[in-house]
Protein backbone atom coordinates (compact mmCIF):
# COMPACT_ATOMS: atom_id res chain seq x y z
CA UNK A 1 0.00 0.00 0.00
CA UNK A 2 1.36 3.48 -0.70
CA UNK A 3 1.45 5.87 2.07
CA UNK A 4 0.02 8.83 2.03
CA UNK A 5 2.75 11.50 1.49
CA UNK A 6 2.90 15.31 3.33
CA UNK A 7 3.96 18.27 1.83
CA UNK A 8 4.14 20.52 5.38
CA UNK A 9 5.32 19.08 8.48
CA UNK A 10 3.21 18.94 11.36
CA UNK A 11 4.45 20.52 14.55
CA UNK A 12 4.86 17.86 16.57
CA UNK A 13 4.72 18.06 20.47
CA UNK A 14 5.38 15.58 22.42
CA UNK A 15 4.15 15.32 26.10
CA UNK A 16 4.11 13.24 29.59
CA UNK A 17 3.16 10.49 31.41
CA UNK A 18 0.57 7.95 30.22
CA UNK A 19 -0.46 10.43 27.05
CA UNK A 20 3.55 10.03 26.47
CA UNK A 21 2.82 6.39 26.44
CA UNK A 22 -0.53 6.46 24.15
CA UNK A 23 1.65 8.88 22.05
CA UNK A 24 3.56 6.72 20.83
CA UNK A 25 1.05 3.97 20.22
CA UNK A 26 -0.98 5.85 18.64
CA UNK A 27 1.39 6.87 16.06
CA UNK A 28 3.35 3.50 15.71
CA UNK A 29 -0.08 1.50 15.08
CA UNK A 30 -2.68 4.06 14.05
CA UNK A 31 -0.67 7.11 11.66
CA UNK A 32 2.65 5.55 10.72
CA UNK A 33 1.41 2.45 8.64
CA UNK A 34 -0.53 4.75 6.73
CA UNK A 35 0.93 8.18 6.68
CA UNK A 36 5.00 8.98 5.56
CA UNK A 37 4.50 11.29 8.68
CA UNK A 38 6.07 14.50 8.34
CA UNK A 39 6.56 16.27 11.77
CA UNK A 40 8.80 18.90 13.06
CA UNK A 41 9.45 17.35 16.86
CA UNK A 42 9.38 19.50 20.20
CA UNK A 43 10.00 16.92 23.00
CA UNK A 44 8.25 18.81 25.85
CA UNK A 45 8.08 16.14 28.51
CA UNK A 46 8.95 18.07 31.67
CA UNK A 47 12.79 16.38 31.45
CA UNK A 48 13.62 18.42 28.19
CA UNK A 49 11.95 21.22 29.52
CA UNK A 50 13.89 21.32 32.43
CA UNK A 51 17.43 20.92 30.57
CA UNK A 52 16.60 23.59 28.07
CA UNK A 53 15.36 25.92 30.56
CA UNK A 54 11.65 25.88 28.81
CA UNK A 55 12.97 27.40 25.54
CA UNK A 56 11.83 24.36 23.99
CA UNK A 57 7.98 25.19 24.55
CA UNK A 58 8.80 28.46 23.03
CA UNK A 59 10.14 26.94 20.16
CA UNK A 60 7.41 24.88 19.95
CA UNK A 61 4.89 27.67 19.70
CA UNK A 62 7.16 29.48 17.00
CA UNK A 63 7.00 26.62 15.02
CA UNK A 64 3.58 26.61 15.06
CA UNK A 65 3.15 30.21 14.23
CA UNK A 66 5.39 29.14 11.02
CA UNK A 67 4.03 26.09 10.02
CA UNK A 68 0.28 27.06 11.30
CA UNK A 69 -0.87 23.45 12.22
CA UNK A 70 0.24 21.48 15.87
CA UNK A 71 -0.55 18.22 17.85
CA UNK A 72 0.24 18.62 21.28
CA UNK A 73 0.03 15.72 24.08
CA UNK A 74 -0.46 16.29 27.16
CA UNK A 75 1.90 17.71 29.86
CA UNK A 76 2.22 18.61 34.07
CA UNK A 77 2.12 21.80 35.16
CA UNK A 78 4.94 21.89 37.68
CA UNK A 79 3.60 22.14 41.42
CA UNK A 80 6.04 21.71 44.16
CA UNK A 81 5.89 18.32 44.21
CA UNK A 82 6.32 17.73 40.75
CA UNK A 83 10.00 19.75 41.49
CA UNK A 84 10.72 17.28 43.77
CA UNK A 85 9.34 14.32 41.69
CA UNK A 86 11.42 15.25 38.29
CA UNK A 87 14.49 17.42 40.75
CA UNK A 88 13.66 20.59 38.56
CA UNK A 89 15.76 23.50 38.26
CA UNK A 90 12.32 25.64 38.34
CA UNK A 91 9.08 25.45 38.60
CA UNK A 92 8.09 25.95 35.04
CA UNK A 93 5.13 27.48 33.88
CA UNK A 94 2.37 25.88 32.22
CA UNK A 95 3.17 24.93 28.74
CA UNK A 96 -0.48 25.62 27.74
CA UNK A 97 -0.07 29.44 29.15
CA UNK A 98 3.24 29.87 27.65
CA UNK A 99 2.03 28.85 24.06
CA UNK A 100 -1.31 30.17 24.43
CA UNK A 101 0.82 33.47 25.57
CA UNK A 102 2.77 33.41 22.00
CA UNK A 103 0.16 32.60 19.94
CA UNK A 104 -2.55 34.82 21.54
CA UNK A 105 -4.73 32.44 20.87
CA UNK A 106 -8.31 31.33 22.79
CA UNK A 107 -9.22 27.49 23.28
CA UNK A 108 -12.18 25.68 22.18
CA UNK A 109 -13.19 22.58 23.60
CA UNK A 110 -15.79 20.81 21.99
CA UNK A 111 -17.09 17.07 23.58
CA UNK A 112 -16.93 13.94 20.94
CA UNK A 113 -20.60 12.84 19.83
CA UNK A 114 -21.26 8.80 20.05
CA UNK A 115 -24.72 7.76 19.78
CA UNK A 116 -24.59 4.96 22.99
CA UNK A 117 -23.27 7.59 25.11
CA UNK A 118 -25.84 9.96 25.94
CA UNK A 119 -25.73 13.56 27.30
CA UNK A 120 -27.29 14.19 30.69
CA UNK A 121 -28.92 17.26 28.77
CA UNK A 122 -31.43 14.73 26.70
CA UNK A 123 -31.88 17.11 23.54
CA UNK A 124 -28.18 18.17 22.91
CA UNK A 125 -27.69 15.97 19.72
CA UNK A 126 -24.46 17.89 18.23
CA UNK A 127 -21.06 19.27 20.01
CA UNK A 128 -21.43 22.33 21.95
CA UNK A 129 -18.08 24.04 21.98
CA UNK A 130 -17.06 26.98 24.28
CA UNK A 131 -14.88 29.26 23.66
CA UNK A 132 -13.36 31.05 26.53
CA UNK A 133 -11.51 34.11 26.42
CA UNK A 134 -7.98 33.57 29.07
CA UNK A 135 -7.06 36.98 29.66
CA UNK A 136 -8.21 39.06 32.33
CA UNK A 137 -10.94 39.82 34.27
CA UNK A 138 -11.26 38.40 37.42
CA UNK A 139 -8.17 36.17 37.14
CA UNK A 140 -6.09 39.46 36.98
CA UNK A 141 -7.90 41.36 39.43
CA UNK A 142 -6.78 43.68 42.24
CA UNK A 143 -8.55 42.86 45.45
CA UNK A 144 -8.94 44.94 48.88
CA UNK A 145 -10.05 43.62 52.19
CA UNK A 146 -11.37 46.72 54.00
CA UNK A 147 -11.46 45.91 58.24
CA UNK A 148 -13.52 48.83 58.38
CA UNK A 149 -15.62 51.43 56.29
CA UNK A 150 -14.41 54.09 54.03
CA UNK A 151 -14.25 55.39 50.72
CA UNK A 152 -13.45 53.14 47.84
CA UNK A 153 -12.36 55.15 44.52
CA UNK A 154 -11.06 53.90 40.96
CA UNK A 155 -8.24 56.49 39.26
CA UNK A 156 -7.00 55.84 36.24
CA UNK A 157 -4.11 58.04 34.85
CA UNK A 158 -3.46 57.79 30.98
CA UNK A 159 0.01 57.89 29.09
CA UNK A 160 -0.64 61.18 28.53
CA UNK A 161 -1.38 62.24 32.31
CA UNK A 162 -5.18 63.04 32.30
CA UNK A 163 -6.54 61.75 35.50
CA UNK A 164 -10.48 60.05 35.78
CA UNK A 165 -11.49 59.63 39.32
CA UNK A 166 -14.49 57.62 40.47
CA UNK A 167 -16.48 57.07 43.07
CA UNK A 168 -16.80 53.52 43.65
CA UNK A 169 -19.13 53.62 47.08
CA UNK A 170 -18.88 54.53 50.37
CA UNK A 171 -18.91 51.68 52.80
CA UNK A 172 -20.54 52.12 56.43
CA UNK A 173 -18.54 49.29 57.72
CA UNK A 174 -16.04 46.22 56.52
CA UNK A 175 -16.52 44.81 53.08
CA UNK A 176 -14.80 43.71 49.78
CA UNK A 177 -13.16 45.79 47.24
CA UNK A 178 -12.04 44.06 43.42
CA UNK A 179 -10.75 46.12 40.44
CA UNK A 180 -10.38 44.20 37.12
CA UNK A 181 -9.21 45.36 33.49
CA UNK A 182 -9.13 43.92 30.08
CA UNK A 183 -7.29 44.87 26.81
CA UNK A 184 -8.98 45.96 23.83
CA UNK A 185 -6.15 44.08 21.88
CA UNK A 186 -6.91 40.65 23.89
CA UNK A 187 -11.14 41.32 23.11
CA UNK A 188 -10.00 41.61 19.29
CA UNK A 189 -7.82 38.77 19.25
CA UNK A 190 -10.50 36.34 21.16
CA UNK A 191 -13.20 37.77 18.55
CA UNK A 192 -11.29 36.77 15.40
CA UNK A 193 -10.10 33.23 16.74
CA UNK A 194 -14.06 32.90 17.56
CA UNK A 195 -14.87 34.45 14.39
CA UNK A 196 -12.11 32.31 12.31
CA UNK A 197 -13.03 28.62 14.78
CA UNK A 198 -16.85 29.51 13.40
CA UNK A 199 -16.01 29.34 9.22
CA UNK A 200 -13.60 26.86 9.67
CA UNK A 201 -16.29 24.58 11.22
CA UNK A 202 -19.02 25.62 9.98
CA UNK A 203 -21.14 26.11 12.98
CA UNK A 204 -23.18 28.89 14.41
CA UNK A 205 -20.94 31.33 17.01
CA UNK A 206 -22.80 32.29 19.98
CA UNK A 207 -21.37 34.75 22.41
CA UNK A 208 -22.66 36.43 25.64
CA UNK A 209 -21.90 38.77 28.59
CA UNK A 210 -23.62 41.22 30.54
CA UNK A 211 -23.61 44.27 29.03
CA UNK A 212 -27.75 45.56 30.42
CA UNK A 213 -25.58 45.86 33.58
CA UNK A 214 -21.63 46.41 32.94
CA UNK A 215 -22.42 49.58 30.55
CA UNK A 216 -18.86 50.02 30.10
CA UNK A 217 -16.66 46.93 30.48
CA UNK A 218 -19.08 44.04 28.94
CA UNK A 219 -20.44 46.74 26.35
CA UNK A 220 -16.71 47.08 25.38
CA UNK A 221 -16.71 43.31 24.34
CA UNK A 222 -20.16 43.44 22.54
CA UNK A 223 -19.09 45.92 20.25
CA UNK A 224 -15.22 45.11 19.48
CA UNK A 225 -17.25 41.59 18.73
CA UNK A 226 -20.20 43.47 16.53
CA UNK A 227 -17.37 45.64 14.85
CA UNK A 228 -15.46 42.82 13.86
CA UNK A 229 -18.01 40.53 12.39
CA UNK A 230 -19.05 43.43 10.36
CA UNK A 231 -15.83 44.39 9.49
CA UNK A 232 -14.59 41.10 8.73
CA UNK A 233 -16.59 38.12 8.78
CA UNK A 234 -20.35 38.98 7.26
CA UNK A 235 -19.85 38.35 4.18
CA UNK A 236 -17.97 34.28 4.82
CA UNK A 237 -20.98 34.08 6.81
CA UNK A 238 -23.78 34.32 5.05
CA UNK A 239 -21.87 32.57 2.06
CA UNK A 240 -21.66 29.73 4.35
CA UNK A 241 -25.16 30.14 5.68
CA UNK A 242 -23.62 30.49 9.81
CA UNK A 243 -24.80 32.82 12.37
CA UNK A 244 -22.97 35.02 14.72
CA UNK A 245 -25.65 35.70 17.60
CA UNK A 246 -24.86 38.32 20.29
CA UNK A 247 -27.57 37.88 23.80
CA UNK A 248 -27.26 38.28 27.48
CA UNK A 249 -25.44 35.62 29.44
CA UNK A 250 -28.07 34.17 31.24
CA UNK A 251 -30.47 34.25 28.25
CA UNK A 252 -27.88 32.33 26.30
CA UNK A 253 -27.37 29.76 29.39
CA UNK A 254 -31.34 28.64 29.23
CA UNK A 255 -31.32 28.58 25.31
CA UNK A 256 -27.85 26.30 25.31
CA UNK A 257 -30.06 24.21 28.00
CA UNK A 258 -32.76 24.02 25.14
CA UNK A 259 -30.75 23.99 22.08
CA UNK A 260 -30.03 20.48 20.29
CA UNK A 261 -26.17 21.95 19.83
CA UNK A 262 -23.75 22.12 17.03
CA UNK A 263 -23.02 26.02 18.01
CA UNK A 264 -19.60 28.10 19.39
CA UNK A 265 -20.76 29.35 22.46
CA UNK A 266 -17.73 32.06 22.90
CA UNK A 267 -17.81 33.50 26.62
CA UNK A 268 -15.67 35.75 29.24
CA UNK A 269 -13.33 34.23 31.03
CA UNK A 270 -15.30 33.59 34.00
CA UNK A 271 -18.48 32.71 32.18
CA UNK A 272 -16.30 29.88 30.22
CA UNK A 273 -14.61 28.60 33.31
CA UNK A 274 -17.69 27.82 34.54
CA UNK A 275 -19.73 26.98 31.70
CA UNK A 276 -16.94 24.73 30.08
CA UNK A 277 -16.74 22.46 33.36
CA UNK A 278 -20.70 22.45 33.15
CA UNK A 279 -21.07 21.57 29.19
CA UNK A 280 -18.40 19.00 29.44
CA UNK A 281 -19.74 17.08 32.40
CA UNK A 282 -23.06 16.94 30.97
CA UNK A 283 -21.16 15.46 27.72
CA UNK A 284 -19.97 12.97 30.06
CA UNK A 285 -16.10 12.05 30.25
CA UNK A 286 -12.74 14.06 30.26
CA UNK A 287 -11.71 11.49 27.99
CA UNK A 288 -13.76 12.39 25.40
CA UNK A 289 -12.96 16.14 25.28
CA UNK A 290 -10.80 18.04 22.65
CA UNK A 291 -9.20 20.86 23.04
CA UNK A 292 -8.22 23.32 19.61
CA UNK A 293 -5.97 26.34 20.29
CA UNK A 294 -6.99 28.82 17.57
CA UNK A 295 -4.71 32.05 17.20
CA UNK A 296 -6.25 35.29 15.92
CA UNK A 297 -4.63 34.72 12.53
CA UNK A 298 -5.50 31.48 11.96
CA UNK A 299 -2.83 28.86 13.25
CA UNK A 300 -4.84 26.03 14.97
CA UNK A 301 -3.07 23.34 17.97
CA UNK A 302 -4.73 20.59 18.49
CA UNK A 303 -4.93 18.64 21.74
CA UNK A 304 -6.75 16.47 24.16
CA UNK A 305 -8.73 18.24 27.43
CA UNK A 306 -7.28 15.91 29.75
CA UNK A 307 -3.83 15.63 31.60
CA UNK A 308 -1.33 12.79 31.30
CA UNK A 309 -3.75 10.94 33.79
CA UNK A 310 -0.79 10.57 36.27
CA UNK A 311 -2.99 8.10 38.61
CA UNK A 312 -2.83 5.50 35.18
CA UNK A 313 0.77 6.21 34.38
CA UNK A 314 1.82 5.08 37.89
CA UNK A 315 -0.22 2.16 38.06
CA UNK A 316 1.16 1.73 34.12
CA UNK A 317 5.02 1.56 35.93
CA UNK A 318 3.87 -1.20 38.14
CA UNK A 319 3.33 -3.39 35.22
CA UNK A 320 -0.38 -3.00 34.60
CA UNK A 321 -2.20 -3.08 31.14
CA UNK A 322 -2.98 0.71 30.26
CA UNK A 323 -6.72 0.76 30.36
CA UNK A 324 -6.56 4.56 29.49
CA UNK A 325 -9.22 5.94 26.88
CA UNK A 326 -6.86 7.21 23.85
CA UNK A 327 -9.82 8.73 21.96
CA UNK A 328 -9.26 12.75 22.73
CA UNK A 329 -5.67 12.25 21.49
CA UNK A 330 -6.64 10.56 18.06
CA UNK A 331 -9.04 12.95 17.45
CA UNK A 332 -6.20 15.61 18.20
CA UNK A 333 -4.31 13.84 15.45
CA UNK A 334 -7.31 13.86 13.21
CA UNK A 335 -7.87 17.09 13.67
CA UNK A 336 -4.01 18.42 12.81
CA UNK A 337 -4.32 16.00 9.98
CA UNK A 338 -7.19 17.01 8.78
CA UNK A 339 -6.29 20.93 8.86
CA UNK A 340 -3.07 20.16 7.04
CA UNK A 341 -4.84 18.21 4.44
CA UNK A 342 -7.01 21.10 4.07
CA UNK A 343 -4.26 23.98 3.90
CA UNK A 344 -1.89 22.15 2.09
CA UNK A 345 -5.09 20.05 -0.86
CA UNK A 346 -3.89 16.81 0.41
CA UNK A 347 -7.29 15.67 -0.27
CA UNK A 348 -5.47 12.06 0.72
CA UNK A 349 -4.67 12.89 4.24
CA UNK A 350 -7.81 15.09 5.41
CA UNK A 351 -9.32 11.81 3.48
CA UNK A 352 -7.45 9.84 5.74
CA UNK A 353 -8.12 11.56 9.20
CA UNK A 354 -11.84 11.58 8.77
CA UNK A 355 -11.71 7.86 8.19
CA UNK A 356 -9.92 7.56 11.18
CA UNK A 357 -12.23 9.33 12.63
CA UNK A 358 -15.21 7.42 11.51
CA UNK A 359 -13.51 4.18 13.02
CA UNK A 360 -13.10 5.23 16.24
CA UNK A 361 -16.68 6.26 16.71
CA UNK A 362 -17.89 3.24 14.72
CA UNK A 363 -15.96 1.26 17.35
CA UNK A 364 -17.36 2.75 20.31
CA UNK A 365 -20.86 2.96 19.00
CA UNK A 366 -20.43 -0.95 18.08
CA UNK A 367 -20.23 -1.29 21.92
CA UNK A 368 -16.16 -1.72 22.08
CA UNK A 369 -14.89 0.99 25.09
CA UNK A 370 -12.73 1.54 27.18
CA UNK A 371 -13.78 0.92 31.31
CA UNK A 372 -14.19 4.46 31.78
CA UNK A 373 -17.39 5.13 28.99
CA UNK A 374 -18.90 1.23 30.06
CA UNK A 375 -20.36 3.74 32.96
CA UNK A 376 -21.49 6.05 30.98
CA UNK A 377 -23.20 3.49 28.28
CA UNK A 378 -26.89 3.83 27.61
CA UNK A 379 -28.58 1.34 29.70
CA UNK A 380 -29.00 -2.07 28.18
CA UNK A 381 -26.67 -1.27 25.21
CA UNK A 382 -23.73 -3.58 24.03
CA UNK A 383 -21.27 -3.31 25.95
CA UNK A 384 -17.84 -4.68 25.44
CA UNK A 385 -14.79 -3.30 28.02
CA UNK A 386 -11.44 -3.31 26.64
CA UNK A 387 -7.87 -2.09 26.99
CA UNK A 388 -6.40 0.85 25.56
CA UNK A 389 -3.89 -1.70 23.16
CA UNK A 390 -7.42 -3.69 22.19
CA UNK A 391 -9.73 -0.56 21.55
CA UNK A 392 -6.56 0.81 19.09
CA UNK A 393 -6.87 -2.86 17.34
CA UNK A 394 -10.33 -2.61 17.01
CA UNK A 395 -9.72 0.84 15.45
CA UNK A 396 -7.48 -0.30 13.33
CA UNK A 397 -9.74 -2.97 12.31
CA UNK A 398 -12.55 -0.89 11.14
CA UNK A 399 -9.97 1.64 9.57
CA UNK A 400 -8.40 -0.83 7.23
CA UNK A 401 -11.61 -1.59 6.03
CA UNK A 402 -11.96 2.21 5.08
CA UNK A 403 -8.33 2.72 3.86
P1 LIG B 1 -6.08 14.17 34.27
O1 LIG B 1 -4.77 13.75 33.76
O2 LIG B 1 -7.02 14.74 33.27
O3 LIG B 1 -6.77 12.92 34.98
C1 LIG B 1 -7.74 13.01 35.98
C2 LIG B 1 -8.56 11.73 36.03
O4 LIG B 1 -9.51 11.74 34.97
C3 LIG B 1 -7.76 10.46 35.82
O5 LIG B 1 -7.16 10.02 37.01
C4 LIG B 1 -8.82 9.53 35.26
O6 LIG B 1 -9.69 9.09 36.30
C5 LIG B 1 -9.64 10.46 34.39
N1 LIG B 1 -9.14 10.53 33.01
C6 LIG B 1 -8.58 11.60 32.37
N2 LIG B 1 -8.28 11.30 31.11
C7 LIG B 1 -8.62 10.01 30.92
C8 LIG B 1 -8.54 9.12 29.82
N3 LIG B 1 -8.03 9.51 28.64
N4 LIG B 1 -9.00 7.84 29.99
C9 LIG B 1 -9.51 7.45 31.15
N5 LIG B 1 -9.63 8.25 32.23
C10 LIG B 1 -9.18 9.51 32.12
O7 LIG B 1 -5.92 15.28 35.41
P2 LIG B 1 -4.93 15.36 36.67
O8 LIG B 1 -4.68 14.00 37.21
O9 LIG B 1 -5.52 16.40 37.52
O10 LIG B 1 -3.57 15.92 36.09
C11 LIG B 1 -2.44 15.13 35.77
C12 LIG B 1 -1.37 16.03 35.18
O11 LIG B 1 -1.82 16.56 33.94
C13 LIG B 1 -0.98 17.22 36.05
O12 LIG B 1 0.42 17.23 36.22
C14 LIG B 1 -1.44 18.43 35.26
O13 LIG B 1 -0.53 19.48 35.38
C15 LIG B 1 -1.49 17.93 33.86
N6 LIG B 1 -2.52 18.55 32.99
C16 LIG B 1 -2.17 18.84 31.71
C17 LIG B 1 -3.10 19.34 30.82
C18 LIG B 1 -2.66 19.63 29.42
O14 LIG B 1 -1.52 19.44 29.06
N7 LIG B 1 -3.55 20.08 28.58
C19 LIG B 1 -4.42 19.55 31.23
C20 LIG B 1 -4.78 19.22 32.53
C21 LIG B 1 -3.83 18.72 33.40
P3 LIG B 1 -9.53 7.70 37.12
O15 LIG B 1 -8.19 7.75 37.77
O16 LIG B 1 -10.67 7.76 38.06
O17 LIG B 1 -9.61 6.58 36.12
MG1 LIG C 1 -12.41 25.42 35.69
Amino acid sequence: MNKIKMRTPLVEIDGDEMTRVLWKIIKDELLLPYIELKTEYYDLGLPERDKTGDRITVDAAMATKKYGVAVKCATITPNKQRVEEYNLREMWKSPNATIRAILDGTVFRAPIIVKNIKPVVANWEKPITIARHAFGDVYKASEIRAGEGGTAELVFTSASGKVTRMKVCELDGPGVLQAMFNKDSSIRSFAHSCFKYALSTKQDLWFSTKDTISKQYDQTFKLIFEEIYNTHYRAEFERLGIEYFYTLIDDAASRVIRSSGGFIWACKNYDGDVMSDLVSTAFGSLAMMTSILVSPDGCYEYEAAHGTITRHYYRYLKGETPTSNPMALIFAWVGALSKRGEIDGIDELSGFAKNLKRACIETIEGGVMTKDLAALAVPGSKVTVVNTLEFITEIKNRLDIKQ
